[in-house]
């Protein structure tokens, strides 16, 4: 499982998931370069925090992943700061829900920019480094709604379809070399994205936060648990492990138990 000398970009890594696949990706060696939005000082003491704790290098990229340059930019900075970017995952995403009749426009390409283009000008950008080197590991996170939808979700079950597109096309494409693309596919996760949805359920029914999250998981998710951000990141590491290298341009749910059904 040892990552050592490898370099990770793990794009929206500030928080959640991201943050659960930096860490768990340290703490198997890999040096890190984290992305996403917050606190300039916050920020600086997850990335001195992770160093410390790892003894890994950790660098960060503020880049914005709706910014086609800015995403080739931070595969750049990844490079040049620490050597090379030797596993990708794409997991920066936003939500935005809707009917899809009402659906604001500039919501659905915000959607479609962050959640799916990104994916691709960030491949795009650190593949010739992984070519150069037989060796790579892509991991795009989609999510359950690659795999079947939900109403008022139209540009992200249709940005998350779309990675599970993107993540067969490059398995193929890279299938005669040493570089695996695919894809998780997370149930609920309570992060700070889930937890809006919470919040926007509970005020529209006009009940509690705990009830509103009882009956979001009643829902869809059979195993009546959120999955978590550390089983994302042990997902992922074995992804990047050599036990993995077959595994190529697959989708793997951990859901509950949610497109069983
Ligand atoms: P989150 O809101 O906790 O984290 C999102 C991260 O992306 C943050 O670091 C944020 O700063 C960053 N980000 C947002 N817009 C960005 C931009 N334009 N440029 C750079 N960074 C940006 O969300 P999360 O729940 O951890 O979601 C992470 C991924 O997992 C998303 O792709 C999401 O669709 C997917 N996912 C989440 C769940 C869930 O239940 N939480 C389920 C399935 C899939």
């Amino acid at each position: 499982m040892k990552l050592n000398g490898k370099t990770a970009i793990v794009t929206g890594s500030t928080s959640g998931i991201g943050l659960g696949i930096a860490r768990a990706l340290g703490s198997a060696g890999a040096n890190l370069l984290l992305n996403g939005f917050g606190d300039a000082a916050q920020i600086e003491a997850l990335r001195a925090g992770l160093a410390k704790e790892f003894g890994v290098k950790v660098a960060y990229s503020g880049a914005d992943m709706s910014k086609p340059d800015q995403v080739r930019a931070m595969v750049k900075a990844a490079v040049e700061q620490l050597g090379s970017a030797d596993i990708l995952v794409n997991n920066a995403g936003i939500q935005h829900t809707a009917p899809v009749e009402t659906f604001p426009p500039d919501r659905w390409d915000a959607v479609i920019a962050i959640n799916l283009s990104s994916a691709f000008h960030a491949i795009q950008a650190a593949l010739p480094g992984m070519k150069a080197r037989n060796w790579g590991r892509i991991v795009n996170i989609a999510s359950v709604h690659g795999l079947v939808a939900s109403t008022e979700k139209a540009a992200y079950v249709a940005a998350k379809h779309g990675m599970l597109g993107l993540t067969k096309v490059v398995a193929l494409e890279m299938a005669k070399t040493g570089i695996t693309c695919n894809a998780i596919c997370p149930g609920w996760v309570l992060t700070p994205l889930v937890q809006k949805q919470i919040d926007d359920r509970a005020k529209r029914e006009g009940i509690s936060a705990e009830q509103a999250k009882t009956e979001l998981l009643a829902e869809k998710q059979p195993s009546g648990e959120f999955a978590t951000p550390e089983q994302m990141g042990a997902l992922c590491v074995f992804l990047c492990s050599d036990a993995a290298a077959q595994i190529r341009g697959v989708a793997l749910p951990v859901d509950g138990g949610s497109v069983a059904q």
